[in-house]
């Protein structure tokens, strides 16, 4: 277990690499880890995660209230959605959250990351969902993530990023990078015009997997039955293709009306 000195130097170490990997911009996102069953550090709002130092990093207590800290610096708002987590999943020490460009782009697309594609995100962070918007800095974000983070240690948040969980805050970040990654992949692949998904054997053989490298969390199985290859038919899997049938209908029914004149 690090000290508390050491875990605000972590969370200034990796709030330089979410902001250097492009993975918030401002002032956007923030980071918590867990010091005990009462306590937890947080990142302060209004500062770039890429700029902190220790002396900016914030204690609270399980409703968010300031322990210690300097008084120049206040908890991020957000800090309501990490709080949630820690409730729901006592397992969990750490949440990272920001705004990943190709994650965000899932989340704002309204396609969640749940299929079968990459190995390592189907072991560590399984089907990706969507968590309904919620107005930032409400209850509404930690009401729309309840649901998930119960199954899910990675969530789009609708219109807006990205939240992963973990057993310490590198844990917390790797799941991020493998998120974001997993995204570009998906993304790439369907600009290419197709998307292999892995078959319900290959998942499960990968999912025996997991207890080998530790990995005992719940997991959200990902879906490893076929992508559409375009993209427009991800989006929208309800859209009615027009087919010359459709057009002969409605042709035939504008005709009809005529008649009826
Ligand atoms: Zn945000």
């Amino acid at each position: 277990m690090n000290s508390e000195w050491e875990l605000k130097q972590l969370i200034v170490e990796i709030g330089k690499r979410i902001w250097m990997r492009g993975y918030v911009a401002s002032n956007d996102g923030n980071i918590t880890v867990k010091l005990n069953d009462k306590e937890l550090l947080t990142t302060p709002t209004g500062v770039s995660k890429g700029f902190m130092n220790t002396d900016m990093i914030i204690k609270v207590d399980n409703n968010g209230k300031v322990i210690s800290g300097n008084s120049k610096y206040r908890p991020s708002s957000e800090v309501k959605m990490h709080l949630e987590v820690y409730k729901e999943r006592p397992d969990i020490k750490s949440v990272v959250h920001a705004h990943p460009p190709y994650a965000t782009s899932f989340a704002v697309a309204g396609i969640p990351l749940n299929k079968c594609i990459l190995p390592e995100a189907i072991i560590v962070i399984g089907s990706v969902p969507i968590a309904k918007y919620g107005l930032p800095s409400t209850m509404e974000i930690p009401e729309n993530i309840r649901e998930h983070i119960k199954k899910s240690d990675a969530i789009l948040l609708e219109n807006h990023g990205a939240l992963t969980l973990g057993t310490d805050l590198l844990n917390a970040y790797h799941k991020m990078e493998t998120l974001e990654h997993t995204a570009n992949i998906v993304w790439k692949a369907i600009q290419l015009g197709n998307v292999n998904v892995l078959p319900d054997n290959e998942r499960d053989r990968l999912v025996a997997l997991r207890s080998s490298f530790g990995l005992n969390g719940p997991l959200a199985t990902c879906d490893s039955t076929p992508m559409p290859s375009n993209s427009e038919q991800i989006s929208n899997p309800n859209k009615i293709e027009i087919t010359e049938q459709t057009i002969r209908e409605i042709a035939e029914r504008v005709i009809n009306k005529l008649k009826q004149k």
